[in-house]
């Protein structure tokens, strides 16, 4: 039976080793069963370019990752990637050594027989708008290039102090502003016509029912892997939260 895997908000990171353990088992384990992975968002806990891959001192763990994808691909397993707030500025490098294809955020796309919306979710969260102002302005072709158009060593630094200042924004913001907004979600269903949403980003896993104009939806958002993570299967039958 076809069955597709997702997941998001793994945050990979050199100094939580421990994480990335856990998903290389994952794609050497439950994900080669599955026809499809798709990867929601924040796979990485940051990204400074592609060209991290293959500068001489780049992270051992970009390359590692790569690799693994790459292993999964190669056996058959269609992997698609989406950007998360994080990790944003992945590009063609990284698809090309992984042989994941980017997809767009949204996405609609077919699931099982099920057309299904999926989102990172940072979208969804238009109380905050202090972020929503920062994202407009970091997916823009324009701060990209010059963002990009830095040494990979200033680009590094510049990571650094952009998460050290967004943790503490982050400290100082109410939960709810973190939580998506109801009206965003009604909104997503509506313009995309669609009954099943899948995101990420909120780190708040759960299967939501809801009705929208009279028509019953569902709503999966995936777990983070800070704790034990876990994913998100889907196959002709239903789908099923799963925890490590
Ligand atoms: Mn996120």
């Amino acid at each position: 039976m076809a069955q597709a895997l997702f997941i998001s908000d793994l945050h990979l990171a050199g100094e939580r080793p421990e994480t990335s353990e856990r998903f290389f088992r994952f794609l050497g384990d439950e994900a080669t069963r599955a026809s499809a992975l798709y990867i929601l968002g924040d796979l990485f806990e940051y990204w400074t370019g592609d060209d991290e891959l293959s500068a001489a001192d780049g992270e051992p763990l970009a390359r590692q990752v790569a690799q693994s994808l790459r292993r999964l691909s190669s056996a058959g397993v269609s992997v698609q990637l989406m950007h998360g707030n994080r990790d944003f500025l992945i590009g063609g490098g990284f698809c090309a050594a992984s042989g994941a294809r980017l997809i767009d955020d949204p996405a609609l796309v077919d699931v099982c027989g099920t057309s299904t919306l999926l989102m990172h979710g940072d979208t969804l969260c238009t109380d905050d708008h202090d972020y929503q102002a920062w994202r407009r302005t970091a997916r823009s072709p324009g701060w990209q290039g010059d963002f990009l158009a830095q040494p990979l060593e200033s680009r590094r630094e510049s990571v650094r102090q952009m998460r050290a200042r967004s943790k503490a924004v982050i400290s100082g913001k109410p939960e709810a502003i973190m939580d998506v907004t109801p009206e965003a979600v009604q909104e997503a269903f509506r313009r995309h016509g669609t009954r099943r949403l899948i995101h990420g980003h909120t780190h708040r896993p759960a299967r939501h029912l809801l009705e929208v104009d009279g028509m019953q939806r569902v709503r999966w958002v995936l777990p983070d892997w800070y704790g034990a993570g876990g994913y998100l299967a889907i196959d002709d039958v239903g789908g099923r939260l799963v925890a490590f």
